[in-house]
């Protein structure tokens, strides 16, 4: 059997191994279950691609399942961005599921529990509830309500769902050890009562159960071998398994906690990145800062890209912290090998050829893709005007500058050798153009009598380069562990402002106006780009996704260095 990361199986690989070695289970069933409060972020992708992934591994199923449990904050906008973003990472769901179908069962076994009096409503404030839980040095209170008959419980419970009651009036409540070690199984709430609706069930319902009460039986109504979550559950684990001991539920699934990813440098989080997009602090939850999967797939990731990160980083039980810089290996790795090669000049300085016949256009031969033998070629105009980038070229260069300066020779890219005659400037002393000769004999980029160049710049010619936007990004924050914040600071406190840079005047070959949103390129010596959803014929815009440098490869020398 293939693993997930091509090397030994992890640990939930091989605990399935097992299983089915053992008949423990015939057939694997997981589930994918996201509260649709949010869009998905890379966080997801690691459990979209554990779930799904296992499925497929083994031969058997997942199901896409809305936890859809809590009215307050959820929206029809989540479940169609989360299902949009499943199918985009590759993947397809067995069956659709949401939780809220379920919940006329869920009150079933909260009415079997009452009878075998193991549910109670509570009448004190949730402040009380909260008080005498006691602590993990101090065992917790029992409720005056405790010892409530099974008759009077199920008369209040069916007040509490008939609507007569207020929010907060009551909570139903598991009847279990308020001297248990584990603080979760001191009389966990079940149910309680919220007059909202519900994107789906409507005004159906005014109780809503809780997480910890709910997730079990979804997995149980669904045939859920292997019910697979972060590992801020695994204290939790007791409590599944004793609301799924104690009513009838049609099958026994397991819970298994993994540790979930962390990013550096950016936050994991529904609610904070509901906050950015709610403080207008980014445009939207796609914006290509975002760790949302909308956005990095804006920023023009991959599906084969985050996969291949989410199989390298691996399942394990131990919680790290993943740099960002090697989700960019990752990205730049692959764009490498597949991405059609462009010119792009981001801050232009224009030249002007004297030698070179004015009104003369060439087309010259440019490859695609040096690393891809089937990516063909293409024709680039040349022309006696061309923009290269203002920072290839230095009028008092140290010595090690090997691009164009005053008298020295350089290859433009594709094109010929040219040599720098003159620097003019504006009043205010600007430089403003370059007077250049070309060498007729060096088209294509060799010199006939073997003379060399060091440098190579890329280039576009002035009347056929189409004006572009181009948006470089960094990262959103400057803290490189977010969950290390000094006290008393918030989030605020580390937004890096200069996350986004936007370049209004840049220059790209003519071919570039015809590029669709998502169509990637890797703009020469500068980096791997993509068209933005608000590029158009006239106005192009790109997507600076990752540059090229390699800082990864450089942290890793430098760690073995260390
Ligand atoms: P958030 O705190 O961002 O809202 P969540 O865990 O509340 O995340 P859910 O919609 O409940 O979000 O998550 C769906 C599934 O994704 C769960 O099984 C959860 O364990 C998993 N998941 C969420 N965040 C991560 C993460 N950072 N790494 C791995 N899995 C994650
Ligand atoms: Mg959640």
């Amino acid at each position: 059997m293939e693993t997930q990361s091509g090397k030994g199986p992890h640990f939930i690989e091989q605990i399935i191994m097992d299983d089915l070695k053992n008949g423990v289970v015939k057939e694997v069933h997981t589930r994918f279950p996201p509260e649709p409060n949010g869009y998905l972020h890379i966080g997801h992708a690691k459990s979209i691609c554990l779930n799904f992934g296992l499925a497929e591994q083994f031969g058997g199923k997942c199901n896409l399942r809305f936890d859809d449990t809590n009215p307050a904050k959820e929206e029809t906008e989540y479940v169609e961005s989360i299902m949009r973003d499943v199918q985009w990472l590759g993947f397809r769901w067995h069956t659709l599921r949401f939780a809220s179908d379920y919940f006329q069962q869920f009150y079933e076994w909260a009415l079997e529990l009452i009878h075998a009096g193991k549910a109670y409503v509570d009448h004190q404030t949730p402040d009380e509830i909260r008080e005498t839980r006691g602590t993990l040095t101090a065992p917790g209170v029992e409720s005056p309500y405790r010892n409530r008959s099974v008759e009077e419980n199920l008369a209040l419970f069916q007040q509490m769902k008939d609507g007569v009651l207020e929010d907060g009036t009551c909570v139903l409540r598991a009847k279990i050890d308020m001297n248990h070690p584990n603080i979760n199984m001191r009389d966990p709430v079940l149910y309680r009562i919220l007059h909202r609706h519900h994107f789906r069930t409507g005004d159906a319902w005014c109780i809503y159960p809780m997480y910890d009460f709910a997730h079990g039986y979804e997995d149980a109504i669904e045939g859920i071998t292997h019910s697979i979550c972060t590992l801020e559950f695994e204290d939790h684990r007791p409590l599944y398994e004793w609301f799924l001991d104690n009513v009838s539920v049609p099958c026994t699934p397991r819970q298994f906690e993994f540790a979930r990813l962390n990013l550096t440098y950016t936050v994991m989080s529904k609610r904070l990145l509901l906050e950015l997009v709610n403080r207008k602090i980014v445009s939207g939850w796609d914006d290509p800062r975002m760790p949302t999967i909308s956005g990095i797939r804006r920023r023009g990731y991959t599906p084969s890209a985050l996969r291949r990160f989410c199989a390298e980083i691996g399942v394990s039980k131990s919680n790290s912290m993943v740099d960002i810089e090697f989700l960019q290996f990752i990205i730049r790795e692959e764009l490498n090998a597949t991405s059609l090669r462009a010119m792009a000049v981001l801050d232009p300085l224009k030249v002007v050829v004297e030698n070179y016949p004015e009104g003369q256009v060439e087309m010259l031969d440019a490859e695609n893709n040096p690393e891809d033998p089937n990516a063909g070629t293409r024709q680039i105009p040349f022309s006696r005007e061309l923009y290269i980038e203002r920072e290839d070229f230095m009028e008092n260069p140290p010595k090690k500058f090997f691009r164009l300066s005053p008298g020295s020779e350089v290859r433009l890219k594709h094109a010929y050798f040219i040599t720098c005659k003159e620097v003019v400037r504006n009043d205010d002393g600007e430089i403003v153009e370059l007077r250049c000769e070309y060498d007729p004999l060096t088209r294509g980029g060799e010199a006939p009598d073997g003379r060399r160049v060091k440098g190579t710049l890329h280039w576009v010619s002035v009347p056929h380069a189409v004006k572009a936007q181009v948006r470089l990004y960094e990262n959103l924050f400057t803290l490189r562990d977010m969950s290390e914040m000094e006290e008393g600071k918030s989030y605020n406190d580390y937004l890096n402002p200069e996350s986004l840079t936007v370049l209004e005047n840049c220059f790209v070959e003519p071919a570039l106006a015809a590029a669709k949103p998502l169509d990637r390129f890797q703009f020469l010596r500068q980096g791997y780009f993509c068209a933005d959803a608000d590029s158009t014929p006239e106005r192009p815009v790109f997507n600076r996704t990752v540059a090229l440098k390699d800082s990864w490869a450089k942290m890793q020398q430098k760690g073995q260095a260390d």
